[in-house]
């Protein structure tokens, strides 16, 4: 007899939606996880009438698991999108400039808005306009992102648009990112349409005829919630609770051993217990450490996975301290900063701050060297002076924080995805356990959240037809 059917080990977005997606078919689950709360990477602090985001501040509507899971736990009523109207800015020789309408991820899907914007030289749109008549360049091997976008577009786009739109998100040159497992659309286009700028053009097209009749500012992707995306690990939690599941805090899984067809799991502080199957969703570290008796080629493969680190300062000012108090939602900075971006959150979102407050968050890079561990007071003096310098803003602010995600921020360097095939393949021999999270298959949350529904069900050797959507359909 186990004490449970399912133990989840990390109680982040990934782990939460492993053990949502296991109480809904009805297994009695354990969730486990050193920290004093639930969320890992996503957390919200509440002060002052401020909603202060430590982690995402976003998640993208055109992944649906994000959106499906509110809607299962009651949030969608809470669910807020960016104020429209309001342009995100890219600097770049010490200029803001709005990011020209239209601009993917790495490729601009509409022509005039790119031709016109100030943000590249003639030159630069001369030799990334090459790329319409470039052969294909891809072998078939994974290759860096960074090397392939200059080949096709060349330097400029990549040092004023992609690197500070991509690298962003991942806190990496793109030079370190895997083509195949950070946008892997890019190669099915080139092999489509030959030309990346042919490819982001038929896809401009193909999203204006959607989204024709919409609402202005409908169009853009990102969702948050009214109380701040904590409220969905805070109501996950909850709600597991009431379900009958157990969430296990402050208390560390130290190691997996199997008994026949289940696991004997031991603790830093408490007696082994003996559970039917596992999630792993506690990043690629601890996995590692986990399986290594039984699985040491997936723990070598999870061991290759390299991390970074990202520091965020979120900065509060009175808006009568500015000049003029911004408007834009933020930018991304292609000059050298202490920076790689800042959302001016109480622009980008309705509620974040109350009114004549103007709240922001700034992104401190490894890459700015010594700074980045430099103490708080430092950290937060020479961020708020820069932000100050580009915003007008010349008192000191009057809330700050500092939130150091240190060694925690995967990357995914080129051949991740043999990476997770090995891992998988290393696995194989124990199929009741199941490792998930953003090390792994998508940093964003809502890949997060489909990978850990996704490892709960195979774990537990459930029909993918017990998916989200059947079963509300059937509700
Ligand atoms: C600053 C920042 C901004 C971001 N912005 C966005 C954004 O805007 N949009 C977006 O979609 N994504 C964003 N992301 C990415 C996203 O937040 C993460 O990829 C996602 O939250 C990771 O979830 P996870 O559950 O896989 O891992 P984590 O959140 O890292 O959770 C892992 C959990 O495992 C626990 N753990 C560690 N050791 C053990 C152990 N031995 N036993 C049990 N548990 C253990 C940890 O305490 C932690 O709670 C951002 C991330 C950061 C840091």
């Amino acid at each position: 007899m186990t004490a449970y059917d399912l133990l989840v080990v990390g109680a982040g977005i990934t782990g939460l939606a492993a053990a949502w997606e296991a109480s809904s078919a009805g297994a009695r689950v354990l969730v486990v996880d050193p920290a004093a709360a639930v969320g890992g990477k996503v957390r919200t602090e509440r002060t002052d009438g401020l909603v202060v985001e430590h982690g995402p501040d976003a998640f993208v509507a055109y992944r649906a698991a994000a959106l499906v899971l509110v809607e299962e736990l009651g949030l969608s009523t809470e669910v807020v999108g960016v104020r429209p109207g309001r342009t995100v800015h890219i600097r770049s020789a010490g200029r803001l400039h709005p990011i020209p309408e239209g601009m993917g991820l790495a490729v601009p899907t509409r022509l005039g808005p790119f031709v016109r914007s100030g943000l590249l030289g003639p030159g630069a749109k001369a030799r990334a306009a090459l790329d319409l008549v470039l052969p294909r360049q891809l072998p078939d091997a994974d290759v860096s992102l960074g090397s392939f976008l200059r080949t096709r577009l060349g330097d400029g786009l990549v040092a004023r648009l992609a690197q500070p739109l991509v690298g962003g998100i991942y806190g990496a040159q793109l030079d370190e990112l895997s083509l195949d497992a950070v946008v892997p659309g890019l190669r099915a286009d080139e092999q489509r349409h030959r030309s990346l700028l042919l490819a982001g053009l038929a896809q401009g097209r193909a999203q204006r005829r959607a989204a024709a009749g919409a609402p202005p500012g409908a169009s853009s992707p990102f969702r948050s919630l009214a109380r701040g995306l904590g409220s969905l690990p805070e109501t996950l939690q909850a709600q597991l609770l009431e379900r009958g599941a157990t969430v296990r805090l402050g208390e560390r899984v130290v190691a997996l051993e199997p008994d026949g067809a289940a696991t004997i799991v031991r603790y830093a502080a408490r007696s082994p217990e003996r559970v039917g199957a596992v999630v792993l969703a506690a990043g690629a570290t601890v996995t590692a450490d986990l399986v290594a008796a039984q699985a040491p080629d997936a723990a070598r493969a999870l061991r290759e996975i390299p991390h970074g680190s990202s520091t965020v300062v979120t900065l509060a000012w009175e808006a009568a301290a500015f000049d003029a108090p911004p408007t834009s939602h933020g930018w991304l900075e292609a000059d050298p900063a202490p920076v790689s971006g800042v959302t001016v959150s109480s622009a980008k979102w309705p509620g974040r701050a109350p009114d004549g407050v103007v709240l922001l968050r700034a992104f401190v890079p490894e890459r700015v060297g010594a700074l980045a561990s430099a103490a708080d007071r430092v950290l937060v003096a020479a961020v708020a002076e820069h932000v100050a310098g580009v915003l007008g803003a010349p008192r000191p602010p009057s809330l700050s924080r500092v939130t150091r995600w240190e060694g925690v921020m995967p990357r995914y360097a080129v051949g991740h995805l043999a990476r997770v095939a090995r891992t998988e393949a290393g696995l194989a021999r124990r199929p009741t356990w199941r490792a998930a999270g953003a090390d792994l298959r998508g940093v964003g949350m809502p890949d997060c959240i489909a990978d850990g529904r996704r490892a709960a069900r195979d774990a537990l050797g459930l029909e993918a037809s017990e998916d989200a959507a059947t079963r509300r359909e059937s509700a």
